[in-house]
């Protein structure tokens, strides 16, 4: 699609950028069968190839209203679109730039503005998070239904294995993740650990995702950049890669390049850190599962629910199945295996009727294959499903470190 550009316009680069990548879609509308919100409400403007006209609009010297902020909103930055499509349009770099052009031209309502600055600054920071977690279990009877639900119970600490090997890796701490589920980060380390790799914990904290979806770029570039710092210093010291739990977390790690790729000082340190991010399924192979003798699964049958920032943002489809499998486990896929969950970072608090929409729909598909747990591969994710469904959900890595022994028992079953 050809998109003329006017001759001024107030965010040239932004335009520019946006009839770049518009250029590839031939609107052939391949995208809508896989987009959910399309599913769920039927409108053109909510689905890829509608959201793609009013980025063009935009990007033709229309400036957008409150109806082109709705239906990108409404967007879940899924990506399903993006695996669907015929002619490789990159829809998750071109929502961005959508989102940020409707950012500096049309500002949101002041309550609107708090809401998603006071999101960005609670759920980024750990000890805020973990202040306001701490608070909603002692206040749990007193909350709403649908929130009390959604706050785990307090998690057993769980040993973290010495740096006794040779072979280093850094692992993402993360924001949100430590404080929900601190149990996932030390389940990778233990299986790192049987098979003769040290995770070494970064001291950091969010990887700039949260901010970024909410489009608070300065609040993010600066996570971004820290983390930057901390990590080259790792990687310098021999550490041979970052390790992330959360995919979510690492499509946005693996994203740096892109993210600071105009920043003189930063961008060639940023280039460095995407190629070295790994999310946990791409360290581990079967043989090393066979290897380390974990057999967590004996029979058991898990139901896979791939995260969108997994499968359709970093790609990696059929990974964590074959590890599962090594471990014995009898793999399921539903039959909506693309569909988002509904989860989608703060998408559950700023929309969510669509979340629970979504969520009903994934729940009802997992557990009609009866497995005994639910894997994935994302905290969001798991939180979200975790709410509603019956059968317990679990992060696949600590469906594999149950079988380990760990403070001299096993751990238990996941
Ligand atoms: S499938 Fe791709 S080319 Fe076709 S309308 Fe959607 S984005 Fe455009
Ligand atoms: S990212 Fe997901 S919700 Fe957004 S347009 Fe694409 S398929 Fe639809």
């Amino acid at each position: 699609m050809h998109t003329p550009l006017p001759e001024h316009h107030p965010l040239e680069s932004l335009a520019r950028e946006a009839a770049d990548l518009i250029k590839s879609c031939v609107h052939c509308g391949f995208c809508l069968p896989a987009c959910p919100t399309y599913h769920l409400l039927g409108d053109e403007l909510d689905s890829p190839r509608g959201r793609i006209y009013l980025i063009k609009q935009m990007a033709e010297g229309n400036a957008p209203t409150q109806i082109t902020q709705q239906h990108l909103d409404r967007c879940l930055s899924c990506r399903a679109c993006e695996t669907a499509c015929p002619s490789g349009v990159r829809y998750g770099r071109l929502v961005d730039v959508g989102r940020e052009m409707v950012a500096q031209q049309a500002p949101r309502a002041a309550a609107s503005s708090v809401t998603r600055a006071a999101l960005g600054m609670a759920l980024s920071n750990r000890t805020l998070f973990g202040a306001a977690l701490g608070l909603g279990r002692l206040f749990r009877s007193l909350l709403p239904r649908a929130l009390a639900v959604s706050i785990p119970p307090r998690p057993r600490a769980l040993a973290w294995p010495g740096a006794r090997h040779a072979r280093r890796m850094i692992v993402l701490e993360g924001c949100v993740q430590p404080a929900l589920q601190p149990g996932i980060n030390a389940a990778a380390a233990a299986v790192l650990d049987r098979v003769g790799i040290s995770l070494i914990r970064d001291g950091g904290g969010c990887c700039g995702a949260l901010n970024h979806h909410l489009s608070r770029e300065e609040a993010a570039l600066s996570q971004v950049r820290r983390n930057i710092d901390a990590w080259t210093t790792h990687l310098e010291a021999g550490a041979e890669c970052i390790v992330i739990t959360a995919s979510g977390c690492g499509l946005m790690v693996k994203d740096y390049a892109q993210v600071l790729r105009d920043d003189p000082l930063y961008a060639a340190k940023a280039a460095r850190i995407s190629v070295a991010a790994r999310d946990i399924c791409e360290v581990l192979t079967p043989e090393d599962i066979a290897r380390a003798n974990i057999k967590a699964g004996e029979g058991r049958r898990v139901a896979w629910q791939s995260p969108c920032t997994l499968q359709h943002g970093q790609k990696i489809r059929g990974r964590v199945e074959t590890l599962l499998s090594a471990a014995g486990f009898e793999v399921l896929e539903p039959t909506d295996p693309t569909r988002c969950c509904g989860s989608a970072g703060t998408y559950s608090i700023l929309q969510p009727e669509m979340s629970a929409q979504l969520r009903t729909l994934k729940v009802g598909s997992l557990e009609a294959l009866t497995p005994d747990v639910i894997a994935t591969g994302n905290i969001g994710c798991l939180q979200h499903l975790s709410s509603e469904a019956a059968v317990p959900v679990r992060h696949w890595i600590q469906i594999l470190a149950a079988s380990i022994p760990r403070n001299g028992a096993t751990a238990a079953p996941a």
